[in-house]
């Protein structure tokens, strides 16, 4: 047919095998290696359970990258996968040199799959194309000797029958087996599971770990050991589920604060922390000293939003040189209302060469506040995002502030509240005073930088809870859109 371009040889040799049923261990290891990547990729999309158990038994290569080919789950494929793996365990001689050393089931892209379609589409030949290419992409972990298993894990309450089935087997395996877990994210889960599953995957491994938790402190304060174990954890996120989770009194009882200061001090073991989030964290007040204290190394990001911080908190941040190489900050939904914001504009200042991102959402800051930040902001160059919506700036001040943004050429995202002026004595927006004030102020930004993805938006409208966002276009409320 015209337009269609034949099936390669390749392809046609793929096929006949994948139909053969006699192909066993054997018949794989005399294969040419560099058919077996692909092989493997049509065996695992067309579910050939019982071929897919041979090539993972017989694997040549040092990594088996399987989990950016099973981005959906199929339980029979997973299964076949691991059952492979007793295959290989069993095996006392692999044949071929360059024998498996780690099994990656992580469900994202690997450079390894490119490679090799590169030499199936004949790109290069196969000679200049053997393993060593193969070792290159591999991390440091694939040269130790035990086969390694590494996943990342997300434990919720609903059941994932794949998830399941894994983690029955690891635990089963876990003697003869390395398994690493280098993101763990958690969903409302008992203390005694998350530990159980960490003597599987052994803490020291995890890079990412992320707690959504519906513990108390003194449940906090009993996972606290095994916090301290990720010692190789590059970023942390603490969030309870609901509000009233770590919900303690104004004054905190002696037990209340050892629990904290247990949990807090197991921050100082974190050897190689960059990213640290907390979300309605409200134990943090008065105590984000103690936990930028116990910091070694420098963030790039610092996210401590949806609470209330105290004057010495927000002292405190601007004195910490941990924070001093910060490209993200993130105060979402933290009350500034009464604060001096003048700590804020110091460390903005100081991290002026490296700020790309800032949101400041929700913080209830008026004019007062701004024109304390406007100096400080002016200098951050790198910055590619602001988020200040739902703050209340009159439309003096916010002209002010664009007009000092000269420096902002990264600019990509930049939203704004809609200056108060735009609402009536009631508290409702007038559209019309909203778009031409939105209007006049980009317009008059544009004669000293070009915006790239600018947005107004008003507070949420009492009656339908939604914004009125002036943009690229104009996008009313609910209750405006149906009265037009
Ligand atoms: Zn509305």
């Amino acid at each position: 047919m015209i337009g269609q371009t034949p099936p390669t040889l390749l392809k046609l040799a793929r096929q006949a095998l994948l139909r053969d049923e006699t192909l066993d261990m054997s018949a794989l290891e005399k294969l040419p290696m560099e058919l077996l990547p692909a092989l493997f990729k049509e065996a695992l999309t067309g579910r050939h359970a019982t071929t897919v158990k041979a090539m993972v038994a017989t694997w040549p290569f040092p990594c088996l990258p399987v989990g950016a080919l099973m981005k959906t789950p199929d339980l029979e494929t997973f299964q076949a996968v691991q059952a492979g793996v007793d295959t290989w365990l069993r095996r006392k001689f692999h044949p071929r040199r360059g024998k498996l050393q780690v099994l990656d089931l992580r469900k994202k892209h690997h450079e390894f799959w490119n490679i090799w379609a590169g030499v199936e589409d004949g790109d290069c030949s196969a000679e200049n194309q053997d393993e060593q290419q193969v070792v290159k992409v591999l991390p440091r972990y694939a040269l130790r000797r035990c086969l390694k298993v590494v996943a990342d894990l997300c434990l919720r309450p609903s059941v994932d029958e794949e998830q399941t089935c894994f983690l029955q087997w690891a635990q089963q395996r876990k003697d003869s087996v390395q398994f690493c877990c280098m993101k763990m994210t958690i969903w409302i889960q008992p203390v005694h599971v998350i530990k159980e599953v960490l003597k599987v995957f052994h803490p020291e491994h995890i890079r990412e770990f992320e707690l959504n938790t519906e513990w108390d402190i003194f449940m906090l304060a009993r996972f606290a050991p095994c916090l301290g174990q990720m010692r190789n954890l590059h970023k942390l996120l603490l969030a309870p589920v609901s509000k009233n989770v770590f919900k303690i009194g104004n004054r905190t009882t002696d037990m209340e604060d050892k629990c904290i200061n247990k949990f807090i001090s197991q921050f100082s073991r974190f050897n190689c922390l960059q990213h640290l989030s907390f979300r309605r964290v409200y134990f943090l007040r008065n105590r984000i000293k103690r936990v930028l204290r116990c910091l070694m190394t420098p963030l790039e990001t610092l996210s401590i939003t949806y609470c209330y911080i105290s004057q010495s908190d927000l002292n405190y941040i601007s004195e910490c040189s941990k924070l001093f190489q910060l490209k993200n900050l993130d105060m979402k939904g933290v009350v500034l209302e009464a604060l001096d914001l003048m700590p804020l504009q110091v460390l903005l200042e100081n991290v002026a060469d490296t700020l790309q991102s800032l949101d400041m959402k929700c913080c209830r800051m008026k004019d007062s506040h701004l024109i304390v930040l406007i100096p400080a902001l002016s200098k951050c160059s790198q910055l590619a995002k602001v988020i200040f919506y739902c703050n209340d700036f009159s439309m003096p001040i916010l002209r002010d502030l664009l007009q000092h943004t000269a420096n902002w050429s990264q600019m990509n995202v930049e939203q704004y509240p809609a200056p108060l002026e735009c609402y009536d004595d009631f508290g409702y927006v007038s559209t019309e005073r909203f778009t031409q004030l939105c209007a006049e102020q980009i317009d008059r930004l544009r004669t000293i930088r070009w915006p790239k993805c600018i947005s107004f938006a008003t507070h949420m409208c009492p009656r339908c809870g939604e914004r009125c966002v002036y943009g690229r276009r104009f996008r009313p409320c609910l209750c405006q859109r149906r009265r037009q």
